[in-house]
């Protein structure tokens, strides 16, 4: 029997430390919660009506159907059995189990509120398609509902956008409503100015972008300003409800300060945290976790303990060169399955293993708008249209699929040479379904529940049986003692 490969999630991570194991003599089970591979830093063109969901999120059989050895089921993975060396899986209304030789977990991360979880029913995240399709319907439906006021306060209230969180997702965020608001809206309502739409960019950080370095930060700022973003840095989010926000300074002479902003739609783009899947994962293997959750790993990327168990990209904690660990980025985890699928094959064929993995950091980019975009390689700072046409390339390289980036360049040229958005489309469901979801139960949490509910009657039946039994038995002993 060949070695068997379990690798849970089919992000940047799993996706190519399978791809690796390409011609490698094990059997890939490769376990995922949803049916495609979501390349999360298109989002926000989902959520604006530039690109289609399928465009950024390839069917993950169509993608693998060429590699022989993967297996791809569909499910959860709730817990792992490190003893046993078996994950249990909660798939839609069927639980199961898949034994594993090699374990790789690549389950990516959450959002996190900082505690505050309530504030998702009002401002949604940016991490998975189901978020970007309700994102999609509140912000288009928002001009909608603004058309149909007179009241200048209420259409304020719907015309107000509020980003939080000032890194890559929130600054491309906020500069694609701005876009969407200023060109492609304009002239199309009878009753509003589109362009009058008020765009707010909210950070407790300083700067933008500030992992980018001041130049560059101060450069995109500047970008986000002539879009006519608000840019509100060095301002905390202390409360969020369905009609607007509340924000607090920090520091200097205003620290302290509150404010409410009246809007009806509010983009949440700061804070990750770890799945609980790491919590479980950690606490079978005695491995450690940091603030955010992310297990601290071995050089190699193994578990403490564990070298048959790899955790990858943004789940786990490891240092890179500058001591800092390393950012939750798609080179991260793409190169971290690389590395992870080397160590097996290595294993395999009987050579030494426990190299550590060196993290080759290729740059970061993000754009502002259409044509204007900010990179930083290595010591090269980019800014502006140069800094795009980089973005353009690195973003159809990794794109999976070559029909999708063939038709995202056509969506491009929809979106950044002429006005238009071909993807305008939001159903009721996809605006509404987050309150149903909370109001009524999810389904697959339900079903959860009504199972355990379940087993607890079945235990309680079979214990009832059990001392009935012994009650017949104990009163049998008994009369025989008395005959006797
Ligand atoms: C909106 C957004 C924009 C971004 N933009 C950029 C960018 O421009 N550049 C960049 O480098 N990085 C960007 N990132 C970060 C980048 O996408 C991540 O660092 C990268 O996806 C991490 O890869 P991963 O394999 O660790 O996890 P992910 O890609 O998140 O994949 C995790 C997978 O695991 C699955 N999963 C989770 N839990 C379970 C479970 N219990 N059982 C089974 N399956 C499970 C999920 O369904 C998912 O498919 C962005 C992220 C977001 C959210």
């Amino acid at each position: 029997m060949s070695h068997r490969v379990v690798v849970v999630g089919a992000g940047f991570g799993g996706l190519f430390a399978i791809k690796a194991l390409r011609r490698a003599d094990v059997e890939i089970t490769l376990i995922n919660g949803t049916a495609y591979h979501l390349f999360q830093p298109l989002l926000y063109q989902v959520a604006t009506g530039i690109l289609s969901e399928g465009e950024v999120a390839p069917p993950i059989r169509e993608v693998l159907r060429r590699q022989e050895n993967v297996d791809v089921r569909l499910g959860w993975v709730r817990d792992v059995d490190v003893e046993a060396k078996i994950v249990s899986v909660a798939g839609p209304g069927i639980d199961y189990t898949v034994p594993y030789d090699t374990l790789i977990v690549a389950a990516g991360a959450s959002q996190s509120y900082f505690g505050n979880d309530e504030f998702a029913d009002h401002a949604p995240g940016m991490k998975s398609i189901d978020d970007a399709l309700e994102l999609r319907a509140r912000i288009f439906g928002a001009f909608e509902v603004a058309d149909l006021h007179t009241d200048p306060e209420t259409i304020e209230r719907w015309m107000t956008f509020v980003v939080v969180g000032a890194g890559p997702t929130g600054t491309e965020m906020a500069g694609q409503i701005a876009e969407l608001a200023h060109r492609t809206l304009r002239g199309q309502y009878r009753h509003i100015d589109s362009r009058k739409a008020r765009i707010l960019l909210v950070d407790a950080v300083g700067t933008v972008l500030n992992t980018f370095g001041d130049q560059l930060s101060a450069k995109a700022e500047k970008q986000l300003d002539k879009l006519g973003v608000e840019v509100r840095t060095n301002t905390k989010v202390v409360a969020v409800d369905s009609t607007g926000i509340e924000v607090e300074t920090i520091g200097g002479e205003a620290a302290g300060h509150r404010e409410r902003i009246p809007t009806m739609t509010k983009v949440w783009a700061a804070g990750v945290a770890a799945p609980a899947l790491a919590g479980r994962l950690a606490a079978a293997t005695g491995a450690k976790t940091d603030r955010a959750g992310r297990i601290l790993v071995e050089p190699d990327t193994s578990l403490p303990g564990h070298p048959e168990i790899f955790v990858l990209g943004d789940m786990m904690n490891l240092a890179g060169a500058d001591g800092k660990p390393l950012p939750g980025v798609a080179q991260v985890a793409i190169q971290s399955g690389r590395h992870a699928a080397g160590q097996i094959k290595r294993r395999l064929s009987g050579k030494e293993t426990g190299q550590p993995f060196r993290y080759f950091d290729k740059g970061s980019l993000a754009t502002i708008s259409r044509f204007s975009a900010v990179a930083s390689i290595g010591k090269l700072h980019l800014s502006g249209f140069s800094a795009w046409v980089v973005w353009v390339a690195v973003h159809l390289f990794y794109l999976v699929g070559f029909k999708n980036r063939v038709t995202a360049v056509l969506h491009w040229f929809v979106s950044f040479l002429g006005r238009g958005r071909s993807e305008r489309v939001a159903t009721q469901q996809q605006a509404f379904a987050r309150q149903a979801i909370r109001a009524y139960g999810d389904p697959f949490r339900r079903a959860e529940a009504e199972r355990v509910e379940a087993e607890r009657v079945e235990a309680e039946r079979a214990e009832a049986k059990r001392s009935a039994a012994q009650r017949t038995a104990t009163g049998a002993d008994q009369a025989t003692t008395q005959a006797r």
